[in-house]
């Protein structure tokens, strides 16, 4: 790839991102990280082209190029509505394929292909056809972190977001909800429906321990707040103050304003969220998603260049698979208009 130059009229269009950027990127590194910032812009104007980007990718992804941040059910229902030409994921696989169940004329770019995650890989379609075996007419929660084929054996998908929701709104005693385990069990501590679970975990959150908060508050003389992930074992989550999902804690920092936080959870996070609060400090030891690691400036900017690689689903899975993320999506949408019509009244 030729080097993009950094001129006045590159320095001058990206001053402000600089200044959400600065604590991430050395001034001496702007010169090479500036021109590919501007030229990814630049070329997403040129090819009606939206980027969605995950709470976890890093802060110059996050605050230099991405037009929508989120979580996975931000980012699945703003890849729902957006009427961009293409769309490209600052995520991992199994995202870019709930975007393009969502958008199937649209072309849905993956700036690396390897970007995929434990728990997707944990449960294939076939493992989903024996648990239905071993259950019958118990109906299948799936989480967004699996792949099409996984979501077209499955009655309504969830995210970490809105899981309890989704589990209650089936109006069922028993509900097999997979892959992550961890979230499973955080979802049946929260409800009077029996959840039947499956053995995923996520490489990044499994390898927290309760010893790390306790170690953390002992640190601090109990000066700090403890914000986790649903997907951290069930110690962890116990011990924490606040268990959400990457926006939920995102949310929980900006509103709450605690001088001090441990964010339990990916590294990035911190990272995007202390460009932004100023007033908070955020202590790290954190953990890094190898997966989401993958998605970079160069390579997104290589995506935009040569429309590719694109991320396509069997039609016929894709059918069955948009069936299930839709059902979620439009019981978010109900839970919506209720909270609106609650105002009014
Ligand atoms: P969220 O839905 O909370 O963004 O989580 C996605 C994920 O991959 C967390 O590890
Ligand atoms: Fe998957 Fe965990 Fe990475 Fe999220 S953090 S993408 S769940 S491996």
């Amino acid at each position: 790839m030729t080097t993009l130059p950094f001129t006045p009229a590159v320095e001058k269009e990206t001053a402000a991102i600089y200044e959400k950027l600065k604590s991430f990127v050395p001034a001496f590194e702007w010169p090479a990280v500036a021109p590919l910032i501007a030229e990814i812009n630049r070329l997403k104007r040129e090819k009606n082209a939206v980027i969605l980007g995950h709470n976890y990718m890093t802060p110059d992804v996050f605050h230099g190029v991405a037009d929508i941040v989120g979580d996975s059910l931000a980012l699945a229902r703003e890849a729902a509505k957006t009427d961009a030409d293409v769309i490209v994921m600052g995520g991992v696989h199994f995202m870019a394929e709930t975007a393009k169940l969502m958008n199937p004329s649209k072309t849905v770019l993956m700036p690396d292909m390897k970007a995929g995650c434990s728990l997707a890989e944990s449960i294939t379609a076939a493992d989903i056809r024996l648990l239905r075996q071993k259950y019958p007419g118990v109906p299948v929660v799936t989480y967004v972190n699996t792949s099409a084929e996984v979501k077209a054996e499955s009655d309504i998908c969830c995210t970490s977001a809105n899981a309890v929701r989704v589990v209650e709104s089936l109006g069922v005693d028993r509900v097999i909800c997979l892959p992550d385990e961890y979230l499973a069990q955080w979802i049946a501590k929260q409800t009077k429906v029996k959840i039947i679970t499956w053995k995923g975990h996520c490489e990044v959150h499994e390898r927290f321990s309760a010893a790390d908060i306790a170690d953390m508050r002992a640190r601090y003389k109990g000066d700090i707040t403890v914000i986790a992930h649903p997907e951290c074992p069930p110690e962890v989550l116990d011990a924490a103050d606040f268990v959400g999902s990457t926006s939920d804690m995102l949310n929980y920092a900006r509103s709450e304003r605690p001088a001090r936080v441990f964010m339990v959870t990916e590294c990035s996070m911190s990272d995007n969220i202390a460009a932004e609060l100023g007033d908070v400090e955020f202590v790290r030891p954190c953990n890094l998603c190898p997966h989401m690691k993958r998605i970079t400036l160069p390579k997104i900017l290589d995506a935009l260049q040569n429309m590719a690689p694109e991320v396509t689903v069997d039609p016929a899975v894709a059918v069955k698979a948009r069936l299930a993320v839709q059902r979620m999506l439009d019981l978010n949408d109900q839970a919506a208009r209720q909270k609106t019509v609650t105002k009014v009244a």
